[in-house]
C-alpha cells in the first residue's frame, strides 16, 4: 500500500517555471524524496528526479521548461519510494490530450478502484494510488465527454484524502477532496494565478493569498482569473489536525488559521494544564518552537534555544527507514551545555509518534548535564493509524499503543510527561471535533477505513 505525504503547486499566466521551482522549494518540508515539474507549451514537458528540489531539477531544466502553465510536486513516500515511476507529476495520454497529475493525500479505496480499472483493460506501471486517480480521471473524462464532468464523476468514486493539481492539455485545474482533509489554497503572484498546498508559497514569492479551496471544490486556473466549477454550499469538513500540529510551516495559514498561532496557543494552554517549576523552556526544533514560546509566555519561565539543529540533515520523522531515522537523529541535534548543565529543563515538542527520537533527545539533554527533564507535548497521544496520507500505519509502532502516560514517561526517561488535552487542541485550532479529522487520536475517522484487527 503506498503511503504518501506530499506538496503540490500549480501556476498559470506569465513565465511560470521559476514560480513552480521556487514554490516547490518553499514547501520542501512536505517531501524530500523526489520533486518534479510538468509544464504545457504546445506539448507537455516534464522534469523530475530524486532528492530535494534543487537535486531533482537542475537550473538548466528550469530554463528549458519556460512556459506559461504548469504544475509541480514534492514527494515523500515509503513503499516504492525510490522507484522513479512513482515520481510526480505523473502523465498519461488520454482523450483530452496529454494529462499530468500531482497528488497530495491517500486514497482509502485505491485497491478496489485499481481492480475495477484493471478489469476494464487499464494497465498500471506503479503501485501508487496517485496512478489510480490519474487512470480513473482519464476514464471518467472520456466517458463524460468533458473534463469537469469527468473530474466530478471521479470524485464520486474516490474515498480518502486528495488535493490535486491537474493539467489536461492546455487547461489547468486544482481539486480538493470532499472533506477538505489535505490543505490547498489559491493565490496570485504578480499576474500569475497559482495554487499550492500552503499559503507560505504566495508570501515567500511576493504574491498574495486569495483563499482556501472549499471541500469538493474544483478550480480552473486561467491567464486571467480563477474559475470555480463546483457549487459553493456549506459542506462538512475533516481537516487533518496534524497539519497544524506538525506538518505545515508555522508561517502558513491552513484553513484560515495561522499555524504559528495554533501552536503558540496550545503552548499557553499546556502551561496552565500541566505546570512545572523549571529553569528553562527548551523547544525541540523546529516544530516545538512556537509551543515553547507559548508555554514560556504563560508560565513566566524563560525560553532558551538549548538544542541546536543541523539544518542540512533531513527531518527524522519523514525518513522512510527506521535505521535512517535513528542515525540521522544523532547528526541533526546537539544540546547547548551551558543551558542544560545542572538545570531543570522543560522540553517541548509537537507530538510523539514512535518515541525513538524523543528518547534520544532526552538522553542528549541528560548527557549535557540537565538535572531534571520535563516533557510537554503539543497534542494528545497518537494511538491509531493514519489512512489519509501520513506515514503512521502500524499501531504497534506507536509509543502510546497499549501504554499509559506513566509507562511512556519511564520509557522516554523523563522526570515528568504531559500531553496537551483534546480540549486544548480543539480550542487552539478554533474548530470543533466535527470539523476535523482526529482519527489517529481517537480511532474515529471521517471516512470508512480498513479494519486493522485492533
Ligand atoms: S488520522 Fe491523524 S494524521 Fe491522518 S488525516 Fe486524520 S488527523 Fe491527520
Amino acid at each position: 500500500m503506498p503511503r504518501e505525504y506530499c506538496g503540490i503547486i500549480a501556476a498559470v499566466g506569465g513565465e511560470v517555471n521559476h514560480i513552480l521551482y521556487n514554490g516547490l522549494r518553499t514547501i520542501q518540508h512536505r517531501g524530500q524524496e523526489s520533486a518534479g515539474i510538468a509544464v504545457f507549451k504546445d506539448r507537455m514537458l516534464v522534469r523530475k528526479g530524486s532528492g530535494l528540489v534543487h537535486e531533482a531539477i537542475s537550473p538548466l531544466d528550469v530554463i528549458e521548461i519556460s512556459a506559461n502553465r504548469g504544475i509541480g510536486h514534492v514527494r515523500y513516500s515509503t513503499l516504492g519510494g525510490q522507484d522513479s515511476e512513482c515520481q510526480q507529476p505523473m502523465t498519461v495520454r488520454a482523450r483530452f490530450g496529454e494529462t499530468a497529475l500531482a497528488h497530495n493525500g491517500e486514497i482509502v479505496n485505491s485497491t478496489e478502484l485499481r481492480e475495477k480499472l484493471f478489469s476494464g483493460g487499464w494497465g498500471f506501471v506503479t503501485d501508487s494510488d496517485s496512478e489510480v486517480i490519474l487512470r480513473l480521471l482519464s476514464v471518467k473524462m472520456a466517458s463524460a465527454g468533458d473534463i469537469v464532468s469527468g473530474i466530478r464523476e471521479a470524485m464520486k468514486e474516490l474515498v480518502g484524502s486528495y488535493s490535486l493539481a491537474l493539467m489536461v492539455g492546455p487547461r489547468t485545474f486544482v481539486v480538493r477532496d470532499t472533506l477538505a482533509i489535505r490543505p490547498l489554497c489559491i493565490g496570485r503572484i504578480g499576474d500569475v494565478h497559482c495554487a499550492a498546498s500552503e499559503s507560505v508559497v504566495f508570501d515567500s514569492l511576493g504574491g498574495e493569498f486569495v483563499r482556501d479551496l472549499l471541500p469538493g471544490e474544483i478550480v480552473e486556473l486561467t491567464d486571467r482569473c480563477f474559475v470555480t466549477h463546483s457549487q459553493l454550499c456549506e459542506m462538512p469538513t475533516a481537516h487533518c489536525m496534524f497539519e497544524w500540529v506538525y506538518f505545515a510551516r508555522p508561517d502558513s495559514y491552513v484553513d484560515g488559521k495561522l499555524v504559528y498561532d495554533v501552536r503558540r496557543k496550545t503552548g499557553i494552554r499546556l502551561a496552565a494544564e500541566s505546570p512545572v517549576d523549571a529553569d528553562f523552556i527548551v523547544p525541540v526544533p523546529d516544530s516545538g518552537r512556537a509551543l515553547a514560546i507559548g508555554y514560556s509566555e504563560a508560565s513566566g519561565i524563560p525560553h532558551a534555544e538549548g538544542l541546536i539543529k543541523n539544518r542540512y540533515v533531513q527531518r527524522t520523522f519523514i525518513m522512510p527507514d527506521q535505521k535512517d531515522r535513528v542515525s540521522s537523529m544523532a547528526l541533526k541535534m546537539n544540546p547547548l551545555k551551558p543551558v542544560m548543565d545542572g538545570k531543570s529543563i522543560v522540553l517541548v515538542d509537537d507530538s510523539i509518534v514512535r518515541g525513538n527520537t524523543m528518547k534520544q533527545i532526552v538522553g542528549l539533554v541528560r548527557k549535557a548535564g540537565a538535572r531534571e527533564v520535563h516533557l510537554r507535548i503539543g497534542c494528545p497521544p497518537i494511538v491509531s493509524p493514519c489512512y489519509l496520507g501520513i506515514d503512521m500505519k502500524n499501531r504497534e509502532d506507536f509509543i502510546a499503543h497499549g501504554r499509559d502516560v506513566e509507562a511512556i514517561r519511564k520509557y522516554l526517561g523523563a522526570d515528568t510527561l504531559a500531553y496537551a488535552s483534546m480540549d486544548n487542541l480543539l480550542a487552539s485550532i478554533g474548530r470543533g471535533p466535527d470539523e476535523l479529522c482526529l482519527g489517529c487520536l481517537t480511532g474515529k475517522y471521517p471516512v470508512p477505513v480498513p479494519d486493522d484487527g485492533a
